[in-house]
């Protein structure tokens, strides 16, 4: 069963030229479970492979302006598409009186639109996996949101199957499922004979806006990959602390507690670039990296190797390729290249400043 995570927006409360607002997909199997959707969201869906997809569930962490005012437009898009598949909004409380405001926003739907509020301790059950909200530190009302895969069956043993009689074929796939089977001698096999102890599922943590917090941590503990919070650089540790983000070193710290697989930094604050914030949380834990918007988190099984980064991964096909005018424009005549996106973005390539240049001071750590 494949498990991912597609990065969206990796910015914390302002948006650069490379970085969007806070939204991450995660995708199992057919499952597509949005988490946070900042403003922009639906284009960063529309510009990536993933394209913008009718999503049955998106989980809001908190009601911080960068992670929902993308909302009131993804739904009024999905409308005006004549949507007719329900669409669920999971978040702590206080998600109803948000969307009494956001009602006026985005008016009539052509779908039923469902809000669900709910806390630490609460869930969503489906077939092989749960979604599980948890308590965070961040002076709001505000969850934090763990996918927990359930126990699958242990390694099957070849040799015992093939030790006790058992044919190469059909029968392995019913042990391997859990069934027992009769073979033609009369005699049978219970999967128990042949299937290890069962195996944990995988788990992906996805903190939200936090300080660094024992209640995190507890969510986190053997973690596959868990995706935290560094709004700030250890430098800025008092304004971390007033303003209950993390940083780099905070969360590193915190994840090397839980015995993580991989831990993504993301919600950086507009004036860090990224390499700065990974030096600092490696030189405390070495298995993190800070995703790009359009990154890809594939969170392998253990052994076929674990999470890792596939950088660009999420790319919609010509932002990849499409190589730009010396203006930047990238503008050949103006037609479209068909698809999803714009093909002309300069901002997305090259030299990280262009809008970026000037103020390095601007708000970030108050939302
Ligand atoms: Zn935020
Ligand atoms: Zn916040």
């Amino acid at each position: 069963m494949d498990l991912d995570l597609v990065f969206l927006g990796t910015s914390g409360s302002v948006p650069t030229a490379k970085r969007g607002l806070a939204g991450t997909l995660l995708r199992r199997g057919g499952e597509r479970i949005l988490v946070d959707c900042g403003e922009g969201t639906q284009r960063q869906l529309l510009r990536s492979s993933v394209g913008l997809v009718e999503l049955p569930e998106i989980f809001l962490t908190h009601y911080h302006a960068d992670h929902y005012l993308g909302l009131p437009g993804m739904l009024k898009t999905f409308a005006l598409r004549g949507r007719e598949v329900p669409l669920t909004v999971y978040g702590p409380p206080g998600l109803k009186d948000l969307f009494e405001i956001l009602r006026r926003v985005f008016g009539r739907l052509s779908y039923e639109l469902k809000l669900v509020e709910f806390g630490p301790g609460d869930g969503v059950k489906r077939a092989d996996f749960r979604i599980e909200a948890f308590a965070v530190e961040h002076g709001v009302s505000a969850n934090g949101y763990a996918l927990v895969e359930d126990l699958r069956p242990g390694r099957f043993d070849l040799e015992s199957a093939k030790a006790l009689g058992v044919p190469e074929g059909p029968l392995f796939g019913r042990l391997q499922a859990g069934e027992s089977v009769q073979l033609s001698d009369g005699t049978s096999v219970g999967s128990d004979q042949v299937l290890g102890p069962a195996r944990p599922g995988r788990k992906v943590v996805l903190a939200g806006d936090t300080r660094a917090a024992g209640s995190v941590l507890e969510a986190a503990r053997d973690g596959d990959v868990l995706v935290h919070e560094a709004t700030f650089s250890v430098e800025e540790r008092e304004r971390a602390d007033e303003t209950l983000h993390a940083t780099a070193t905070s969360a590193a710290e915190l994840a090397k507690a839980a015995g993580v697989g991989l831990l993504a930094l993301t919600h950086l604050s507009n004036r860090y670039f990224g390499p700065e914030i990974v030096r600092e949380a490696r030189a405390v834990f070495p298995e993190t990296v800070v995703p790009k918007d359009f990154d890809i988190i594939d969170v392998r099984f253990p052994e076929r190797g674990g999470p890792r980064l596939l950088k660009g991964g999420a790319l919609g096909r010509h932002e990849e390729g499409v190589p730009h005018d010396k203006d930047g424009s990238g503008d050949r005549g103006g037609r479209p290249r068909g698809g999803g996106g714009d093909s002309d973005d300069p901002a997305l390539r090259g030299d990280p400043v262009g809008a970026r240049v000037g103020r390095r001071d601007a708000s970030d750590g108050a939302r």
